[in-house]
């Protein structure tokens, strides 16, 4: 059996968050002030509310002041913009996180494009992917998710330069900023999606292959070629008998499959997850430091 490396996100992010509590420390020290998060919740799905709570221990865990706000499901989207605005004004808000999916009678578009242009710590707003995606051009933030499976590569030391990538999932949030990304980073990157004819052979031309579909177990070991450093995104809840939720979460990668021809792979759970938190961390800094003009 070949050797395979873990990629353990769970630790790069430890170190991350550690990384930026001593920036944090030394920005406190310097200049009497700690970046500010506003997180909005509307609704009771379950799921949701644990994110925003980890996302809020995550920030106090490195020094962020963490602004909460939770609103009714049956709030009307002036009410959740009210709130974005008030923050928008607000100079101790640095970040403003919307938490997605909003009940169905809001329009996501009417609500996201609230938030303004310099407290877009998601990286959602249009034109921060208009230049991510422009040679010469910096984005105000990356989308966390993506660029923390970047920060995974640079990390783990994988060189990204000439190689052949392969993005299997298209979406705004996740597969489309990491496509860009890869391709800042000179890798040749092929994009596959649900009307792809060839999936497998062309990921199996791959060096790096980054998955967000939300199709357990989809990527097997045949869809990959020996050596290559493999980054799952997806989180699937799969039924398992065993555990107390009924559930388990798995990736989109057949792990014990691809383990065995794959150079390098993240985990599921402990992968990219605790990574995307650690890059929004990240990204409330940087809103931070600009925002005070401090380096
Ligand atoms: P979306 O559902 O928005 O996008 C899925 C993408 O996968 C689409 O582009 C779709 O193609 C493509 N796809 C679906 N089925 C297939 C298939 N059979 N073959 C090839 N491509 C396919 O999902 P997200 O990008 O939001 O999330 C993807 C996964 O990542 C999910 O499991 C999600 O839970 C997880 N996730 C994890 C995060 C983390 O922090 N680790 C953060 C965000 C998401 P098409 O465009 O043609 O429809």
């Amino acid at each position: 059996e070949a050797y395979v490396k873990v990629i353990d996100g769970k630790s790069a992010a430890k170190e991350i968050r550690e990384e930026i509590a001593s920036e944090i420390s030394r920005m406190k020290e310097s200049i009497d002030v700690v970046p500010g998060l506003a997180v909005i919740l509307v609704g009771e799905r379950k799921d949701s509310a644990t994110y925003v709570r980890n996302k809020k221990k995550a920030c106090e865990s490195v020094g962020i002041k963490s602004y909460e706000v939770h609103l009714a499901e049956d709030s009307s989207e002036q009410e959740v913009i009210k709130y974005i605005s008030s923050f928008n004004d607000d100079p101790s808000v640095n970040g403003i996180l919307v938490q997605l999916p909003l009940p169905f009678h809001m329009n996501e578009r009417n609500v996201l494009n609230a938030v303004c242009l310099e407290k877009d710590v998601d990286g959602f707003n249009p034109l921060n992917i208009g230049l991510l995606a422009m040679r010469d051009r910096e984005p105000l933030f990356v989308p966390c998710t993506p660029k923390g499976c970047i920060e995974l590569l640079h990390r783990y030391g994988v060189p990204i330069k000439g190689k052949r990538a392969v993005v299997i999932g298209r979406s705004n949030i996740v597969g489309m900023p990491a496509a860009l990304l890869l391709q800042r980073e000179d890798a040749t990157v092929s994009i596959v999606h649900s009307r792809t004819k060839n999936p497998e052979e062309i990921t199996r031309e791959a060096d790096i292959v980054i998955s967000a579909v939300g199709q357990p177990n989809m990527i097997r070991g045949s869809w990959i070629k020996s050596g290559s450093v493999v980054i799952d995104v997806g989180i699937n809840p799969v039924e398992d008998a065993k555990s107390s939720r009924g559930y388990r979460l798995v990736g989109d990668v057949c792990y014990e499959e691809v383990s065995k021809v794959a150079s390098a792979i993240t985990p599921v759970p402990g992968g990219v997850g605790p990574m995307t938190i650690a890059m929004l961390l990240s990204n409330t800094l940087v809103a931070a430091k600009r925002a005070y003009d401090y380096k």
